[in-house]
């Protein structure tokens, strides 16, 4: 099996890359937008260097901790935390809270990851893991991850209506917000991974079963490949190309030609 790395163009950015996205790009009014009236009470998060070992020096220690942040006034000081930290990634908590801070319910996400997919040239997910590759994926693999998240959108319809889809920077994810969604009880988010993995989708099962509460922020940098993670219209499922499309390609890259 080949050794690769990323599709062309992807690479990660460097803190100071980071720290332009966020000053000069990051769109405080889209994410807004995307919360809606669910923004109250969201808890933020970052990790600053696990995987890419790019971080601040003075944050050495933290580099690998998921950093959680849930003492803002506003969005613009969640910003200035991020701008702080200069994350690889950022994500918001799904989990819902009441006053009291007890979980209420959980927005149901589904999460779509090339490394899962079997390739015809680099392998299953446990050889590309073999060759400490799992962080790594193809074009190829790329699209076949658009396609499912295609056919999975079309699956979810049956069942819920408030479907929403993104690019996350490496596959897709696609997110729940139909009220009876956030009160399904794990029993019964165990039961829809393991039909929607049964049916061969790509997922990771512990996003749906809710285990991993985090999922990646919309409108946020994805530091490991220099893309912003983009909601998407259903139709754009068919052609997007996260290479080329200006929404999703940050000023840094479009700027400056690859060096890495
Ligand atoms: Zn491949």
């Amino acid at each position: 099996m080949e050794r690769y790395s990323l599709p062309e163009g992807m690479r990660y950015a460097t803190l100071e890359e980071r720290k332009r996205f966020y000053t000069e790009e990051f769109d405080l009014e889209k994410v807004a937008g995307w919360f809606g009236k669910r923004l109250a009470g969201v808890k933020f998060a970052v990790i600053i260097g696990r995987h890419t070992k790019i971080f601040p020096e003075k944050y050495r220690e933290d580099a690998e901790t998921t950093i959680i942040i849930d003492e803002y006034k506003n969005l613009n000081e969640v910003r200035d935390e991020i701008v702080e930290f200069l994350p690889e990634s950022a994500y918001y908590d799904r989990n819902v809270y009441d006053a009291e801070d007890c979980k209420t319910g959980q927005e149901l996400a589904f999460d779509l990851d090339p490394e899962n997919i079997t390739c015809p040239i680099h392998g299953d997910l446990a050889e590309k893991m073999k060759r400490g590759q799992g962080l790594s994926f193809c074009s190829l693999e790329f699209d076949m991850v658009r396609e499912q998240a295609l056919r999975l959108y079309e699956f979810l319809e049956k069942d819920f209506s408030m479907l929403n889809v993104v690019y996350s920077g490496r596959g897709f994810h696609i997110h729940v917000f139909d009220e009876e969604a956030y009160g399904l009880s794990e029993k019964k988010r165990r039961q829809i991974a393991r039909e929607v993995k049964k049916k061969g989708f790509a997922i990771d099962e512990w996003v749906t079963v809710g285990e991993m509460r985090l999922i990646r922020l919309p409108f946020s940098l994805h530091g490991l490949v220099s893309r912003v993670v983009l909601p998407l219209e259903k139709s754009e499922l068919a052609w997007f190309d996260p290479g080329n499309d200006e929404r999703c390609v940050p000023r840094f890259v479009r700027e400056k030609p690859t060096s890495s």
